[in-house]
């Protein structure tokens, strides 16, 4: 039932607004094949093998939901473009972009769990960088007040040399770097993919410039491509020292365990800060259809963590919101989560789209504990809290 709610009220809270999107149909060429699940694996006893969840499907209802649903008079479409190799090494080590461009001439190969670099992997890693930098430039010049780059592969587990879960550029923090070297010098990020945004952090962890802010679930360390923890106590070192706020939140966290987290632990962290410009890094995997997390959110929560960080960007950061796409793997509700964030972020009055699916009963005690754990601790420990 792809139907808009009976009256919807077409009008964004402020009348001239607009997302700017940044797209390019290479990115669809990134095939990364089928198998259980996400390994590439044949086991020879199945019947029906299943598309990598990382699948350009996914990403082609997104492109579609955008230009035919309700939301589609408020988009504004942008080409995108390749990013150059002068420009990734602003974020990663000139061994680690050889490694992949050499893998890439041989026609690619497996980089680490789950993560193929298959013959046109490379180009379209390359439309993502490039294309998230683009969108941020954007904003930059003054030619939009919010870009989102719509993007695949997605980014936020590459760390400065080394790939992660399907990740091979980080295309957000490329795009922070760009706003860094133009000579911005506090950028807010926040993470709600379900995963924890650990090469965006590795990328940043001795910055004091940049707060980098995750949600996620408590997957911990899955393995040597993925050494960081996602704990509460990773802080950041040095001059980054508390500029890096982890928020590991109980499996079925749900609409309020995340609007909790967002309004008790998100929204004072960037009221200190005051970033001049936000990046929020999204991925719809946090929902609750998702086969790749547990966390529970519906359509009404992503539209409400929309209108949080809006609120933020408005008050901090002039409006200025650079908004990077990350995982999100159900082909159909991600896009309809997509659908309700990018509304929360417009600011609409009432839901433009109603839920097709959402049915779990929430409980958010275990969330707001954590969130009320987490808290105290921050309060103890980082600096610029007490
Ligand atoms: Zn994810």
């Amino acid at each position: 039932m792809a139907m808009p709610c009976s009256e919807p009220d077409l009008k964004p809270a402020q009348k001239e607004d607009r997302i700017d999107v940044f797209w390019h149909e290479g990115m669809l060429e990134h095939d990364t094949g089928r198998g259980v699940f996400d390994t590439g694996m044949d086991p020879g006893f199945l019947d029906v093998l299943e598309n990598h969840p990382e699948n350009s499907d996914r990403v082609k209802n997104m492109v579609s939901i955008l230009k035919r649903g309700p939301i589609s008079p408020f988009i504004s479409w942008h080409q995108g473009r390749p990013a150059l190799i002068s420009e990734l090494l602003s974020f990663h080590t000139q061994e680690y972009i050889n490694e992949l461009i050499e893998a890439d001439e041989k026609q690619g190969k497996t980089i680490c769990a789950g993560t193929f670099l298959n013959p046109r992997s490379w180009y379209a890693a390359l439309l993502a960088a490039g294309s998230t930098i683009s969108a941020m430039k954007h904003v930059l010049d003054g030619h939009g007040k919010i870009a989102y780059a719509l993007v695949r592969p997605p980014g936020h587990h590459a760390q400065p040399s080394r790939a992660d879960g399907y990740c091979f550029l980080n295309n957000a923090g490329l795009a922070v770097q760009s706003a860094l070297t133009s000579g911005l010098d506090s950028v807010a990020v926040i993470d709600i993919d379900v995963h924890y945004g650990n090469g965006t952090a590795e990328g940043f962890y001795r910055s004091d410039k940049v707060l980098t802010v995750s949600l996620h679930m408590n997957h911990g360390s899955w393995g040597p491509s993925h050494p960081q923890n996602g704990a509460v106590d990773e802080l950041g070192e040095g001059e980054g020292f508390g500029y890096n706020l982890n928020i590991p939140l109980p499996n079925g966290s749900g609409d309020s365990g995340y609007a909790c987290a967002m309004t008790e632990l998100v929204v004072p962290a960037v009221e200190k800060f005051e970033p001049k410009i936000m990046v929020l890094v999204i991925g719809q995997d946090s929902s609750a259809f998702d086969p790749n997390g547990r966390q529970c959110l519906t359509m009404e929560g992503y539209r409400k963590i929309g209108q949080i960080v809006r609120e933020m960007a408005d008050k901090h950061s002039k409006g200025r919101l650079v908004i990077v796409q990350e995982g999100g793997y159900h082909v159909t509700y991600s896009a309809y989560c997509l659908h309700a964030t990018l509304e929360g972020v417009l600011n609409f009055p009432a839901p433009l789209l109603s839920d097709p699916i959402a049915y779990y009963p929430e409980d958010d005690s275990f969330a707001t504990r954590a969130v009320e754990s987490i808290k105290k601790y921050q309060r103890g420990i980082v600096p610029f809290f007490k």
